[in-house]
């Protein structure tokens, strides 16, 4: 196979509308797949990065991370997959493959250059990355990982990126029977996350803004629901939780926040606000409190996550949208109107 020409949908500018297009994937090396695309999850992110949120990017930009298919090719070196095999690729294609980091198996903190992003980034010849808003991706055998057969591939693609961003600090930070967690926000992340900590064991708390999305949270596994637009909950949970993930996608009032945590409690920010949040030592020393941050997971930890939730029925609540409605969907996305992840169907750009 040479390269190959794809149908995809790209902003062509900063903050310019999705449109569909033609780009270009590599012809198969050694170690690469062909995935012929079957859903992408739309992240909050592709949309901070098509904004220019996050400073300048890389246009025209195909967003999507989330991305679930099937492979449909093979490199003569390939091993791990064959034709057929259902697949995700999530927020990586690459990375040094010989840093500490790297083979620790926590590749998005890769130390030898960075991981190198699937869309939005140049990858280690020079190109730019194009992500799974497309029908085909090629992607080294080593940056892919199995869907286990349990988990629709529609349901399956958020769990790409947002599964993995609450799994590994779940995981990292001890969620488990006994602990007490919060999970702040209720979007595309946040309902992932109430469901990966329930199946953990936590007791969890869904923190919104409002009490709207109540019956939700407790359907999806919450034992409790509070809207923080009411300044007594912050009175009522006050000293509450060891562990708070954060998962909003603007500054909030960080103090307020860690005034609910218990003594060594942690606070994980996984939301990334374009602007910066402070914090007055005083909240932290008192009550020897963390503060923390977390991104993603590694390779390993993403299908170990899979595996779980498979093995748990842990998919997303998604609503799937033909192509055409992207630009719509991001609208939604940002006023919040979404219960709980827009996926394009692949089948339709
Ligand atoms: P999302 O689906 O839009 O969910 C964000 C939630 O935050 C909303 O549902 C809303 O929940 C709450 N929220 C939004 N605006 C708010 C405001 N002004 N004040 C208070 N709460 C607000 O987004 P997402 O895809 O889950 O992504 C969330 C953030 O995580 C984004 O910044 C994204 O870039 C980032 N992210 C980080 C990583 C990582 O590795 N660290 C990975 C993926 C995404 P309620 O209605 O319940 O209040
Ligand atoms: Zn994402
Ligand atoms: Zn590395």
């Amino acid at each position: 196979m040479t390269d190959t020409t794809v149908a995809a949908y790209a902003a062509a500018t900063p903050k310019a509308p999705l449109e569909k297009t033609v780009i270009t994937r590599r012809e198969l090396r050694a170690h690469d797949i062909l995935i012929e695309i079957k859903y992408s999850g739309i992240c909050h992110s592709d949309i901070h990065q098509v904004n220019g949120d996050w400073g300048d990017g890389i246009f025209p930009m195909v967003p999507g991370h989330e991305i679930a298919g099937l492979v449909s090719a093979v490199g003569p070196g390939v091993t791990r997959y064959a034709v057929g095999d259902r697949v995700g690729v999530g927020c990586f294609v690459d990375s040094c493959r010989t840093c500490e980091n790297c083979v620790a198996g926590q590749e998005q903190y890769c130390t030898g250059g960075g991981m190198t992003a699937t869309y939005n980034a140049t990858d280690r010849d020079g190109e730019p990355t194009l992500g799974g808003y497309s029908t085909h991706l090629v992607v080294d055998e080593n940056y892919a990982v199995t869907i286990p057969e349990a988990l629709a591939l529609d349901v399956a693609a958020p769990l790409l990126c947002a599964g993995i961003t609450l799994y590994s600090p779940l995981r990292h930070w001890g969620a488990g029977p006994g602990k007490r967690v919060a999970v702040v926000g209720l979007g595309g992340l946040g309902h992932l996350g109430v469901k990966i900590a329930h199946a953990l064991g936590a007791e969890v708390t869904v923190l919104g803004r409002t009490p709207a999305k109540r019956p939700d949270a407790l359907r999806l596994g919450a034992d409790a629901y509070h809207a923080t637009g009411d300044p007594a909950t912050f009175e009522q949970l006050a000293g509450r939780f060891d562990l708070i993930v954060n998962t909003v996608s603007a500054t909030l009032d960080l103090e307020a926040y860690l005034g609910l945590l218990r003594t060594d409690g942690t606070f994980v920010q996984v939301g990334i606000p374009d602007q910066p949040m402070v914090v007055s030592p005083f909240a932290l020393v008192n009550g020897r409190k963390a503060l923390a941050g977390s991104m993603i997971g590694g390779i390993r930890e993403t299908q170990e996550m899979l595996d779980f939730c498979a093995e748990h029925g842990i998919g997303s609540e998604i609503e799937v949208i033909a192509a055409r409605q992207i630009n719509e969907a991001y609208a939604r996305v940002l006023a919040s109107d979404v219960r709980y992840r827009f996926v394009i169907d692949a089948a339709t750009i």
